[in-house]
């Protein structure tokens, strides 16, 4: 990011704030050089993310079924939709910040679990539940196959 008033090339993010549910970042940046402090609004681009599956086929990103596999972690319990929804855009986040296109769908599969893990630890450990541990390869896959129907 080129600083607006000296056109340095290095500026630092000193602050970052999600806006979920619009799908946008906003950073404060302030330049290494002059100082001069700015606001940038990074828009999260996911038209053209796809996904690897484990069989190397390459398919577009679905929030859809990224909020399948979600809402089945809370299953049994009476699902908040805000909830749901916040737990799908800070996973989308998560991914779009990885920088990769295509991303592998054992990846978004941990990304899930993060967010469940870091704000629903119920739902969580349901999923956990479900799908056994992740020992082996095996119950792993079990888990992905959310991801790719
Ligand atoms: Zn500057």
């Amino acid at each position: 990011m080129i600083c607006p008033k000296c056109q340095h090339k290095d500026t630092k993010v000193y602050d970052s704030r999600s806006t979920h549910g619009d799908r946008a970042v906003r950073r404060r940046r302030q330049c290494v050089k002059c100082k001069h402090r700015f606001s940038t609004l990074e828009e999260v681009k996911i038209l053209d993310l796809n996904v690897e599956k484990r069989n190397g086929q390459v398919v577009p990103f679905s929030e859809g079924k990224l909020k399948k596999g979600v809402q089945k972690a809370f299953n049994k319990r009476t699902i908040d939709a805000d909830k749901i929804d916040k737990i799908v855009q800070l996973v989308i986040e998560d991914i779009l910040a990885t920088g990769r296109n295509p991303i592998k769908s054992k990846r978004i599969g941990k990304l899930v679990l993060r967010n469940l893990k870091k704000h629903d630890e119920a739902a969580y450990i349901c999923y956990w539940a479900m799908y056994g541990n992740f020992d082996t390869a095996e119950d792993f896959n079990n888990l992905l196959q959310d991801f790719e129907k």
